[in-house]
């Protein structure tokens, strides 16, 4: 890898490398902000421009959540010389910096790709213990992964300094360089100004497909059916918990049946505002009815006393994931509706007397945005079907969870079913050195819902890691790939 002198650029001159002089009117400094219509076309192609080069390597993860860290680890793990873009100071992404916790199951059983038994040995060494239990909490089958984020973060640090990731943290990425079909430079943005990271294979693990859009692979949004994306949360954690006193409460004086679990780590629910419990707190005039629309709380392994809160969740009918202002505008709705929450706790949960907010979440919990057009698109019919596929790269039975609308035909698989994601739903017909992972691949938006979770993004993200490094040592382009030819991939498909 070679490093190289990087000379910042001034606002004026990337809008106009960026083809975005108009956007300067918007951040002209007038204390009275218009919102403006959103470009239809988002041009961040910057071909042309004199930009230095920051770094050199044979591939370019940008995005560092539990998709992209997987991607990054394994491709160097394989060979490969890796570059890790990440705009936070943490890798993980919705696990750490969004507070998303637990790992939900896959619901099948051995679904687990070797990354994942791998970071599941280096929590047993730090004296966390996540393999299953004999008897499952979801009666579908499996348990959700339990992790404590603090030591997952530590651990995705270790993993790449073990097998020498070159990661960026504090880089955003903001532009392409694409030519004959290929992307030769990802344009990120750090302390040093603008800069060039170039690299024979990019992977797109942004969750927002951004890496893709701005390289000109079409995407879509939201629901066929709706044209709304699913709802967002900011997530939060409370500490100072009295935990068995809120179980007993749940379970035996309100009767909570979602709560599956049991201690020493559970969950509770009862979602929907219509719940008594919730209804009288709105009666009260302590909550609104958006505020416990949706509610969910877990013990974290690690972190006696502490609940993470799934909640609150805010109406899609108001907030877009897609639309930049939506997205600031949640996060501090989020913000009041969490004081109110916490206080409702407080004052009404027994164990949660003396609890406090102890953590926010620095990352908006977007649930699906954008997802890209690949190869395959991965449908409802493959899921109802519990297809499989030759080219498959792992396998998931997690349910069709939609927080928002609700499909006519939904239906669980049944117990032992299972369907796969084809290596074709992470690459695209327009770019040939780009693999796309995590919960923006190629699928219609019911699907998303299903291999959003974290484990099916790390086991993508590992498939793409061992993909890079076999094109790479082939000289094959990534989206020609045959993954059922790779001797060493991570999943052999059951179809
Ligand atoms: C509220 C909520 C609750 C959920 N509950 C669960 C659950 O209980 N269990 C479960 O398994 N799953 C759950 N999920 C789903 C799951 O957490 C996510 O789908 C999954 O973590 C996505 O992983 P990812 O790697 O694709 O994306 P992310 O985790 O979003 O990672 C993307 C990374 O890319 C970085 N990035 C983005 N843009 C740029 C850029 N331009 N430049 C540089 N870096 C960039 C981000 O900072 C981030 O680190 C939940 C999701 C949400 C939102």
């Amino acid at each position: 890898m070679v490093k190289e002198f990087s000379i910042p650029i001034s606002r004026r001159d990337l809008f106009k490398l960026a083809g975005l002089t108009a956007a300067g009117v918007a951040l002209s400094g007038s204390s009275h902000v218009d919102a403006a219509e959103p470009p239809k076309q988002q041009g961040f192609n910057f071909n042309g421009a004199q930009i230095p080069t920051l770094l050199r390597a044979d591939v370019c993860v940008i995005g560092g959540g539990s998709a992209g860290t997987a991607a990054a680890v394994t491709a160097a793990r394989n060979g490969a010389s890796v570059v890790l873009i990440e705009k936070g100071s943490v890798l993980g992404g919705l696990q750490t910096q969004g507070l998303v916790y637990p790992a939900m199951p896959t619901r099948i059983p051995n679904s687990d790709t070797p990354y994942i038994t791998d970071l599941n040995k280096r929590f047993s060494m730090h004296g966390i213990n996540v393999s299953f239990t004999d008897e499952p909490q979801y009666k579908n089958g499996g348990d959700a992964r339990q992790y404590t984020p603090e030591l997952l973060a530590f651990i995705y640090d270790e993993l790449c300094a073990d097998y020498k990731v070159q990661v960026l943290y504090n880089a955003t990425l903001i532009g392409a360089n694409t030519a004959d079909g290929k992307i030769s430079a990802a344009i990120v943005h750090t302390v040093e100004g603008l800069s060039k990271i170039e690299a024979n294979i990019f992977i797109d693990a942004t969750g927002d497909a951004a890496l893709s859009r701005y390289a000109g692979v079409k995407v879509e949004r939201g629901s066929e059916h709706t044209g709304r994306n699913q709802k967002m949360s900011f997530r939060f954690e409370m500490g100072g918990v009295e935990e068995m006193k809120v179980y007993k409460f749940f379970v035996k004086k309100l009767k909570d049946g979602w709560c599956e679990s049991k201690p020493p780590e559970f969950e509770f629910a009862k979602t929907t505002y219509t719940e008594k419990f919730y209804y009288e707190g709105i009666q009260r005039g302590e909550v609104t009815k958006d505020d416990v629309a949706y509610i969910q709380a877990f013990t974290i392994i690690g972190k006696p006393g502490t609940m993470s809160m799934n909640c609150p969740e805010v109406s899609p009918y108001l907030f877009s994931s897609t639309n930049a202002l939506d997205r600031s505008k949640a996060i501090r709705e989020c913000r009041i509706m969490i004081r109110r929450l916490a206080h409702f706790f407080q004052k009404n949960i027994p164990g949660f007397k003396k609890a406090y907010i102890s953590r926010e979440a620095s990352m908006l919990g977007v649930r699906e945005s954008w997802r890209i057009q690949g190869k395959y698109c991965l449908k409802s019919e493959d899921y109802f079907n519990a297809q499989k596929f030759p080219d498959a790269v792992c396998r998931t039975a997690y349910p069709i969870d939609i927080h928002d609308e609700v499909l006519d035909n939904a239906r669980n698989l049944a117990k032992g079913e299972f369907y796969e994601i084809p290596y074709r739903s992470l690459v695209t017909n327009e770019i040939s050195n780009l693999i796309v992972v995590g919960r923006c691949i190629s699928t219609d938006f019911p699907v998303q819902s299903s291999v959003r979770i974290q484990p099916t993004c790390m086991s993508m993200g590992e498939a793409a890691g061992i993909a890079s490094a076999y094109g790479l040592k082939n000289n094959i382009a990534v989206n020609a790939i045959d993954w059922a030819s790779i001797p060493n991939r991570s999943y052999v498909s059951q179809g």
